[in-house]
């Protein structure tokens, strides 16, 4: 597949290709190129509200009722299988919307989402309720029930991940979906919908509704006919989508950004360390909500840790992310890079030691929105460049005296979505385990993340826990039943 060869996008409502009701398209962009790679009808309230109601529709509908738990598994491995039939295209689709490098593109985004709809499908008949011991000649039991129809609200960084995870365990757990993509990578979200619609799933069940988040999103937010909202993105968005559902009630799950440390003890693996270290902000050009972006080395190993660093650091060469030799891609967008771009200069100015890139390679026809690895050292922890998300391959170097100052620095934050240990010290790795105020910890590894295993947010990182047996939670309610046996 190449540019030219990406079809227009339109909305998924009720089974059917759409155009928007006001006939507005967005183009999206290639940020490799800065070239449009197509257009995508752009969703507005009008659609929103079809597409809710399609669903509403869907989840009262005899088709969906009374489809049995077993065979909704089927039709999440039968969305899986079709996923694994056509990978390796849809890797080079993301790459082509996101610009991430089409290795991680199909060794991460794609096997993960494939993985997220096999490991959910294995739920959808085991959620059982329990038998309640209640006084008196009663029995009491729990059903674990649907939501109903659930708005998923997704970002730019891991597209059809996230919108896995967040489809997988709705429809696993018997909900409808109304799925917003972000404006800037609505490609495989579509093609999602089309391999679902062709694996067997009832028409209704997933609608797919491009737009933006002000139009788009907002009015998912608002929609009565919509009972939950899972959303991942920025903190700002999510303070806004917590307020905006007021008015309806809405569950809602909310993973958010990070800043999270990376500490390294002085008896650590120092080169473990270091490729780890790299890893951690460089993946994904950094733009991961749980990036390690601020890395925290003990005082009496700091120039031999940075040493190593700076030299694997200059490895990561921004190259065509088509290749599938690329390590590091351009950022999302041209908006994107210079939001980057400008905490670059608020590091500068505020005096931190800018030790390795800060500017901008040129790559193919030079119009592509990349950025050398960066890496700033002499960073006091109030500089904006050690607080706030920046979202790109922006490396923040502290350093510290012990590990009780590392742990008091890691949680140093606002947010709390990850955190990383790097020391031999059985005592130590699990001490700052416990002590640091995040939902995931990493001891001596860097960004793992399975379907199987928890992940969300400390603080305003958000809250909610996506995957595993705990995103169940997020998707069902529990009714309790009483019987009369006297
Ligand atoms: P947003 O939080 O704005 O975008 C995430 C999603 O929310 C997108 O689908 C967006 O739609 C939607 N959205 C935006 N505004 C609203 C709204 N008012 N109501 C409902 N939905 C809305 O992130 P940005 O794309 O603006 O990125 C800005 C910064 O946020 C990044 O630089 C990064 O720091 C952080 N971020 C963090 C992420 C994380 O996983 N922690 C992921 C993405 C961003 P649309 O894109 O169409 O506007």
């Amino acid at each position: 597949m190449s540019d030219t060869d990406v079809q227009p996008g339109r909305l998924f409502i009720g089974g059917e290709w759409e155009d928007a009701a006001s006939g507005n398209t967005f183009e999206t962009i290639n940020p490799a190129t800065a070239e449009p790679l197509t257009t995508v009808a752009e969703g507005g309230a009008e659609d929103v509200d079809r597409a809710a109601r399609a669903a509403r529709a869907a989840f009262e509908s005899d088709a969906w009722q009374k489809l049995d738990a077993r065979k909704r598994g089927r039709l999440l491995s039968a969305i899986a299988d079709g996923l694994e039939a056509r990978a390796d295209e849809l890797a080079r689709l993301e790459t082509m919307d996101n610009g991430k490098p089409v290795r991680e593109a199909r060794m991460i985004d794609i096997r993960e989402s494939i993985d997220c709809f096999r490991y959910y499908a294995g739920w959808a008949d085991k959620i059982a309720g329990d038998v309640i011991p209640v006084p008196g000649p009663y029995l009491n039991y729990t059903r674990r029930e649907p939501v109903g129809v659930c708005g998923a609200i997704i970002p730019w960084n891991y597209p059809l991940q996230m919108a896995a995870w967040k489809v997988a365990p709705a429809l696993a757990c018997g909900n409808t979906v109304v799925l917003k993509p972000a404006e800037q990578t609505p490609l495989t979200a579509l093609e999602l919908a089309r391999v679902a619609a062709e694996a067997g799933l009832p028409a209704g069940v997933l609608n797919v509704v491009p737009g933006f988040g002000e139009s788009a999103g907002a009015a998912m937010v608002e929609h009565p006919e919509i009972d939950k909202i899972a959303f991942t993105g920025s903190t700002a968005v999510g303070r806004m989508i917590q307020r905006n559902s007021a008015s309806t009630l809405k569950k809602i799950s909310l993973e958010l950004g990070g800043k999270s440390p990376n500490i390294v003890l002085e008896d650590a693996d120092i080169d473990a360390a270091v490729r780890g270290a790299s890893m951690a902000i460089f993946y994904n050009s950094g733009q991961a909500c749980t990036a390690g972006s601020r890395l925290l080395v003990q005082e009496s190993i700091r120039d031999e840790f940075v040493e190593k660093l700076l030299k694997r650091a200059a490895g990561f060469v921004p190259g065509d992310p088509l290749d599938p030799k690329t390590r590091l891609g351009p950022l999302v967008s041209a908006e994107q890079l210079e939001r980057v771009m400008g905490y670059i200069e608020q590091g500068k100015a505020a005096g931190a030691e800018l030790l390795l890139g800060g500017d901008r390679p040129s790559v193919g026809n030079g119009r592509g929105y990349f950025l050398n690895p960066t890496i700033f050292g002499s960073v006091r922890p109030e500089m904006s460049i050690a607080c706030e998300e920046i979202f790109g391959p922006v490396l923040a170097v502290q350093t510290f005296a012990d590990l009780e100052e590392a742990i008091a620095l890691g949680n140093d934050t606002e947010y709390g979505l990850a955190a990383a240990v790097w020391t031999k010290d059985v005592r130590k790795a699990h001490l700052a385990a416990h002590r640091l105020r995040a939902g995931t910890v990493w001891i001596n590894t860097y960004h793992n993340l399975d379907t199987a295993s928890p992940f969300g947010g400390y603080k305003q990182s958000g809250y909610g826990r996506e995957l595993g047996r705990f995103a169940l939670d997020l998707y069902t309610q529990v009714k309790s039943v009483w019987v009369n046996l006297g």
